[in-house]
């Protein structure tokens, strides 16, 4: 697998291109002062298609019938192209929509009762719906297996107790999903994920978190405080609740780290142009070798970035039984180049790079958390690493 796309995600890509363009370069500046991408950019994305590939059609998507082969249609591919095209213009807003559309709504469409399904996988698809994804704790962030928000059982269903961190779109969803302890003796088989409207007694948040970057994203502690559910708030299978959110992991980083190509091939562009215009001592910097070296060096890796992104995508796509390992080799390498590409482009872009008025600055601010979001760096060395353990 290449990094050259077939001809039905070069066309899916010129749809994301266009839209960015058209529709989320515009609004950016808004975004990032609102703390927010604007509530008529969320049903632009639904009318696009651009939240339900994953959606079965019957509910409004195009992610085919239930059951299908993503194989063909090479759906996280898919996703993945769109996370990068997003990225190109604002990582704060590429988040939010990904975080609703492929990071939360795939465990309702996977594992939603048809009662959760009929409520919620139409109107994500459409936009007309937010999700959130809560899992991480205070305590536990890549310890999942150690969170401690508690379930338990009740005469009419389920009382939740806990407190959620770092919830992207906890202020703007509709609906959470989350993950908490039914058995706390079990370990990792003791979790399970709930549907929690927005609303429900017991549910708050807290205020917007200030964050380094993604200020168009919504992030805020989630609390739960005696949340009563009904028998069919369960999400999937009780005390499968790891499992399944393992699984929508491994997603969740494909398009983490196809973040990272926007964000780097951005930086690449813009910076390429500015070093051809700008002259130095009367002549243009490209006009020095070691500029152009660099810029060479940037392009090299934002080229393996991609391949490793794409093989993994596809990988995912065609359950290859080491999809789980490329999804790691990717997510670690496409977040730490992409970092490096940006960051050599502010140096190149001289003390412009350092101007909020140039978008490099919020680029180099926005790729940082690929780090660290959806499992770090470490914990993607020692998904590989662990194999070695004697
Ligand atoms: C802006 C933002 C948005 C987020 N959105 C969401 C969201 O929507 N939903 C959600 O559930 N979570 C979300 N997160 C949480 C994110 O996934 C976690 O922050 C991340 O997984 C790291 O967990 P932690 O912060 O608890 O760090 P820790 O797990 O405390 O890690 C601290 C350091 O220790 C290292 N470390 C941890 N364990 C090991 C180990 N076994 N071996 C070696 N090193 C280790 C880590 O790599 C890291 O360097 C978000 C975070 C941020 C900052």
């Amino acid at each position: 697998m290449a990094d050259d796309l077939g001809e039905l995600h070069e066309d899916f890509r010129r749809t994301c291109r266009a839209f960015t363009d058209q529709r989320v370069r515009p609004v950016v500046a808004e975004a990032e002062r609102a703390g927010r991408p604007p509530e008529r950019l969320w049903k632009e994305l639904g009318d696009a298609g651009l939240l339900g590939l994953l959606t079965p059609e019957e509910f409004g998507g195009s992610g085919g019938t239930d059951g299908e082969d993503d194989a063909e249609a090479g759906r996280s591919l898919a996703v993945a192209v769109l996370a990068e095209e997003l990225s190109r213009a604002c990582g704060g807003i590429a988040v939010s929509a990904l975080v609703s559309a492929y990071m939360a709504a795939p465990h309702l469409v996977r594992h939603g009762t048809p009662a959760q399904r009929e409520r919620w996988v139409g109107p994500l698809a459409a936009g007309e719906a937010i999700a959130a994804i809560a899992v991480t704790e205070p305590g536990a962030g890549s310890d999942v297996a150690g969170i401690t928000t508690r379930a338990r059982r009740t005469d009419t269903g389920w009382l939740l107790d806990g407190r959620k961190m770092y919830i992207t779109n906890a202020g703007l969803a509709d609906v959470l999903v989350v993950g908490a302890k039914t058995d706390p003796e079990g370990g990792h088989r003791g979790i399970t994920t709930f549907v929690v409207p927005a609303g429900t007694p017991g549910l708050s948040m807290g205020a917007p978190l200030a964050k380094m970057g993604w200020h168009s994203s919504d992030t805020r502690e989630v609390v739960l405080d005696g949340v009563e559910l009904g028998e069919d708030a369960v999400l999937g299978v009780e005390g499968r609740g790891f499992h399944q959110i393992m699984s929508a992991f491994q997603l969740e980083r494909v398009a983490l780290a196809a973040m990272g190509l926007g964000h780097a091939a951005e930086a690449l562009d813009t910076v390429t142009e500015y070093v051809r215009g700008r002259e130095v001592a009367g002549e243009p910097l490209t006009a020095r070798q070691t500029i152009r070296h660099r810029l060479a060096a940037m392009e090299i890796e934002l080229e393996a970035a991609r391949v490793l992104t794409y093989r993994a995508a596809d990988r995912l796509d065609r359950g290859h039984p080491e999809a789980d390992r490329s999804v790691a080799v990717a997510k670690y390498f496409a977040a730490k180049a992409a970092a490096w590409i940006v960051d050599e482009a502010v140096q190149l872009f001289g003390g412009a790079g350092y101007l909020e008025e140039t978008p490099i600055a919020r680029h180099h601010r926005d790729v940082r958390i690929l780090r660290i979001g959806g499992g770090t760096d470490e914990i993607q060395l020692e998904i590989l690493g662990k194999r070695l353990v004697p």
